[in-house]
């Protein structure tokens, strides 16, 4: 069998570039080793309830965002729907503050000046040098760093970094650059959700690629990229069933070859006989793996406006969290602690639910060392405990809570690395860390070998996957046949 490009993976970063190539007339394959696509792009449906794995919403759709062009081109807005979200980006809860927080600069600047008076100077000043971070003179320091130049107020800083969970860890340790650029795009553009999930866009990837001539293979795991040591260019895969023990694995010959599936997944399937290759598996050996997360999903037997809740998007701090120097504690410390991020999906309409009720997802961060090496028993006990933990503090949040919910499951960093193969489970790829984000875009030193990855790109997230990939695809067209 012969290729123009294999794409090992259907991450939203292999649809994309698949898509794009199987559009532009290349024969691809792509090669996921899970049954069904998206890698963490997708869904899944309990008593009705369709769950969403980790999407919560999506920055961005303004005049200059990167993924209109890709959108675009490959018919997305013809046949999706976008659901702009409600005009807050989000609220903040702690036991001193409770406000939300808009989505537009101005407003922003309004609420958080009207919260914190005296630090109006420094509440402008951060929210230019985030639109302009690229050309900043914090793009090479840390998120922390920043703040603590700009804001003197500590609940102030904790609020502005209120969503840190979905970049970093540590604000000490977060690139600034890499938290200001995301954060510049939810102000600029605003939310957005696809209507139905995740799912929907996964899906719809799919089916183009397949109507343009793409093959997608599921269930198959790439076990070795090939690689022609005398020209030291990638040549193919070989790939087998991941439900056959028994199953010969089949070579691909492909002219080249995209990588979506974690970068430290893709190292190990290259051989050593390659000094580059030698030199790939060495930087990834070196670079920081990002955290992971336990996602508490629920399904609601109503909307829970009619319990009083009004937000989409809810950061609740807990009260032992003084300043930016306690988030990281806080990560490590017990869950009965820990800061979470709660998602209400039936604030709009999402399409997630039966009509009448309504799904959500609490975000807590959280490490493979705190699950491995459990039992059996000791991991299910551990989950049940998490999962009473946050239904009280969900109760807490909206009181009365409790007695609406239909369906619940839990999902730990081992979740996450079982369906997408991500190491550690995690949620964000490499650690985005300024010496680190400095090395990105990673670029493969092997010939004809890409990256399409979350792993790949400084800023994660669909946004930066897509306009990535996108852009993977356009380079490999650029070559002559
Ligand atoms: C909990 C959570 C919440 C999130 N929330 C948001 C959000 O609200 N907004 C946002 O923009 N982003 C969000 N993200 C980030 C976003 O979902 C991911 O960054 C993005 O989906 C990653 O896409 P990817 O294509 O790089 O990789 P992945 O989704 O990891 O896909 C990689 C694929 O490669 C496959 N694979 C691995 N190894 C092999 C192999 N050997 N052979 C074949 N296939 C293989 C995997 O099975 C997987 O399907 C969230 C992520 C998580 C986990």
């Amino acid at each position: 069998m012969s290729y123009d490009v294999a794409i090992i993976g259907s991450g939203l970063g292999g649809l994309i570039a698949g898509a794009k190539l199987a559009k532009e007339g290349r024969k691809i394959l792509i090669v996921e080793q899970h049954t069904s696509i998206g890698g963490f792009a997708t869904c899944f449906t309990q008593n009705n309830f369709t769950i969403d794995v980790g999407f919560h919403s999506m920055d961005g759709l303004y005049i200059q965002d990167p993924k209109i062009k890709v959108f675009e081109d490959l018919d997305v807005y013809f046949n999706l729907e976008f659901v702009a979200l409600p005009s807050e980006y989000y609220r903040y809860v702690n036991n001193r503050f409770d406000f939300s927080i808009p989505h537009t600069t101005y407003e922003a600047i309004e609420v958080l000046t009207e919260n914190f008076p005296k630090e109006k100077k420094g509440i402008v000043e951060f929210f230019r040098i985030i639109e302009d971070i690229f050309s900043s003179e914090w793009k090479n320091k840390t998120a922390g760093e920043m703040l603590d130049s700009l804001i003197k107020s500590n609940d102030l800083k904790l609020a502005l970094i209120g969503t840190i969970q979905y970049y970093g860890d540590d604000p000490y340790t977060l690139s600034a650059l890499s938290f200001g650029a995301a954060l510049a795009r939810n102000y600029k553009g605003g939310n957005h959700y696809i209507k139905g999930g995740s799912v929907k866009l996964t899906d719809y990837l799919a089916n183009y690629i397949k109507e343009h001539e793409g093959k997608i293979l599921l269930g198959n795991e790439v076990t070795k990229i090939l690689i022609n040591p005398d020209k030291d260019a990638a040549e193919g895969i070989m790939y087998r069933s991941t439900s056959d023990d028994d199953a010969e694995p089949i070579k691909v010959i492909a002219k080249n070859v995209i990588v979506n599936a974690p970068l430290p997944v893709a190292a190990k399937l290259l051989s050593s006989e390659s000094e580059n290759a030698v030199k790939l598996q060495e930087m990834m050996n070196h670079l920081k793996v990002g955290h992971s997360a336990v996602n508490i999903y629920f399904g609601f037997d109503t909307t829970l406006d009619k319990l009083g809740h009004k937000n989409y998007l809810t950061v609740v701090n807990h009260k032992s969290v003084y300043g930016l120097k306690d988030i990281y504690e806080n990560n490590n410390s017990k869950h009965s602690q820990k800061n979470f991020i709660f998602v209400d999906y039936g604030q709009t309409d999402t399409g997630m639910a039966p009509f009448g009720k309504s799904t959500g997802v609490i975000s807590i961060v959280d490490y493979m060392h705190n699950w491995e090496n459990l039992s059996n028993e000791d991991y299910y006990t551990k989950k049940k405990e998490i999962e009473g933990i946050f239904i009280d503090k969900l109760e807490m949040l909206i009181p009365g809570v409790k007695d609406h919910i239909e369906y619940i499951s839990v999902a730990t960093p081992k979740t996450m690395e079982r369906y997408t193969r991500n190491p550690k489970g995690s949620i964000i790829g490499f650690t985005r860390n300024p010496l680190q984000v400095r090395k990105y875009p990673l670029i493969s030193p092997i010939k004809n070998l890409y990256f399409a990855s979350a792993w790949s790109v400084p800023g994660g997230g669909f946004t930066s996957i897509i306009d990535a990939s996108w852009r993977v695809a356009c380079s490999i067209l650029k070559k002559r046949r």
